[in-house]
């Protein structure tokens, strides 16, 4: 497996500072409109989101608690989804009474995020909002409402900053897309 990204690497269709600033301003947003928030969490949803969340929060003025929840919705190396969606690692606390922001790595179908949307809902949250990186709007199958958006983005498969490559590059400091054929040929 060749660890060398610059072989594959497209093109960066987000840098690092585009990122650092766009986080930012989503950060101060939040802090706004849930500045009179008694119960605000912060749902992660792993892995992808975890680089965006953790920096996010750091922009953060208001209380808020963080929690983690994993889905599972491609099948192993697929860039399809599959339709299946599964918990792979629930919550650990409830959320009822609460002011629920989901923060995601990018929305490409749809149909995790409705998923999640639906299971959180039956537990009774004062309110629950999304907030996404990424959004690839034009692939989209099922509506989702989302109040934050970073960037949207056009489709194409898209690695780094979280979002991951079989599982590798999540380190990155930008949003890059993968060439697929020097990719494949990369793993020859
Ligand atoms: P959806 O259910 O909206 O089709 O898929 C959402 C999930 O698919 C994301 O949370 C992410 O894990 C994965 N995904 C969709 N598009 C991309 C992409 O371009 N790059 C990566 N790394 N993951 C993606």
């Amino acid at each position: 497996m060749c660890n060398r990204y610059e072989e594959f690497l497209e093109e960066i269709l987000i840098p690092e500072e585009a990122l650092r600033q766009r986080v930012a301003e989503l950060g101060a947003q939040i802090s706004q409109d849930y500045k009179h928030s008694e119960k605000l969490v912060l749902l992660c949803i792993l892995r992808g989101g975890v680089m965006f969340l953790t920096d996010l929060i750091r922009h953060l003025t208001v209380p808020h608690m963080v929690d983690f929840m994993a889905v599972s919705s491609y099948g192993a190396g697929s860039r399809q989804s599959t339709g299946q969606v599964r918990i792979t690692l629930d919550l650990n606390t409830s959320i009822e009474d609460c002011d629920v922001l989901i923060v995601e790595d990018i929305i490409d179908s749809g149909r995790t995020l409705a998923s999640v949307i639906n299971l959180l809902s039956a537990r009774k949250p004062r309110s629950l909002a999304v907030c996404t990186l990424l959004d690839k709007a034009e692939r989209r199958e099922v509506e989702v409402p989302l109040r934050y958006v970073g960037f949207t983005i056009p489709n194409k498969f898209v690695f780094g900053y979280g979002l991951d490559l079989d599982e590798l590059y999540r380190n990155l400091p930008f949003i890059g897309v993968v060439n697929e054929e020097k990719y494949q040929q990369s793993r020859l």
